[in-house]
């Protein structure tokens, strides 16, 4: 029997038939794709672009951005480091001068507290310094169980001088007025203030009603010694006071207040029985 030997070529060139078909039908399908592709570009191409361009352009505009903030950065930075730069040289002042300084300013608050106790025409204590200290001496005489005078007095008349010499000599007459009565205390605690327009009030811690009284009457006359001339008073040919003097034991449950109405309403006194008069507890003295 003869063997066919081109059989297995045969079946051999079949099968690398089959596989470059196969071949061939993959690349015919991939070719095809790309031509999808190409033509998805094609009409798709300039819509990508303007896509990427917008893309591109809030880039740019963040780098911008970016760079702007860190200038502004390095600015403040920089701004900063000279701030500290004098803060190092204020700190080195006052390191070096802190004492000097402090006493400047010091003097400086104590000047502006004086100043704030000080009436500007008469250059002596105000209202507001004879309530602090009518305060503070009501505490320490309750606590001390000790008397507190105070003396209310009036310029008579002074409407009339200054009707009658005019506005500017009727603040010389308050000064020389003020300057005197200043003169008529000499405790250190005791304190004349001007309690408002032509009044004046004396405080006296430790002060007995008769001593009060006493004191007073030194007032009266140092103002009288000054004979500030008045033509229009009822009362005298210069300017005269009138007073109202009182006095009594602090005590804690009650307010200064109730002093100065007293002295007030002696000062009334004195004023309703002619002027010129120093009221006390219902006894006048001429
Ligand atoms: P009285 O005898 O009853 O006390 O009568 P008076 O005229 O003294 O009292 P009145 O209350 O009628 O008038 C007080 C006057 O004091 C009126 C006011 O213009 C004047 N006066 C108040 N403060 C000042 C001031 O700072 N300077 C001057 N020049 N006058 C003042
Ligand atoms: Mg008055
Ligand atoms: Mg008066």
């Amino acid at each position: 029997m003869l063997h066919d030997s081109s059989q297995p070529a045969k079946t051999d060139l079949l099968s690398q038939l089959d596989a470059l078909l196969s071949e061939n039908k993959q690349l015919v399908s991939q070719v095809h794709d790309l031509e999808v592709t190409i033509q998805i570009m094609a009409e798709h191409g300039s819509f990508i672009e303007a896509e990427l361009q917008t893309t591109n352009k809030k880039l740019q505009l963040e780098i911008e951005e970016r760079k702007q903030a860190e200038t502004r950065l390095q600015m403040l930075a920089s701004a900063i480091s000279r701030r500290n730069f004098d803060l190092e040289i204020v700190l080195d002042t006052l390191r070096e001068h802190g004492d000097a300084i402090h006493d400047q300013w010091y003097a400086k608050v104590q000047e502006a507290q004086y100043l704030a106790g000080v009436d500007g025409l008469t250059q002596i204590p105000n209202r507001r310094r004879f309530d602090e200290h009518l305060k503070d001496q009501w505490q320490l005489m309750a606590e001390q169980q000790s008397p507190l005078s105070i003396i209310l007095a009036d310029i008579d008349y002074f409407k009339q001088y200054n009707d009658t010499y005019g506005h500017l000599l009727g603040d010389t007459c308050l000064k020389h007025v003020a300057q005197a009565l200043q003169g008529s205390i000499s405790h250190r605690a005791d304190l004349i203030a001007r309690y408002g327009g032509e009044e004046f009030v004396a405080t006296l811690p430790n002060t007995e009603l008769s001593s009060a009284i006493a004191i007073a009457t030194r007032m009266q006359s140092q103002v009288e010694y000054l004979q500030l001339p008045h033509a229009c008073s009822a009362v005298s040919h210069y300017v005269t006071l009138s007073m109202g003097v009182a006095s009594l034991i602090p005590s804690l449950d009650q307010t200064p207040q109730i002093l100065v109405a007293a002295a007030d309403r002696l000062l009334y006194v004195a004023k309703q029985s002619g002027r010129n008069q120093i009221a006390y507890d219902g006894s006048l003295v001429d």
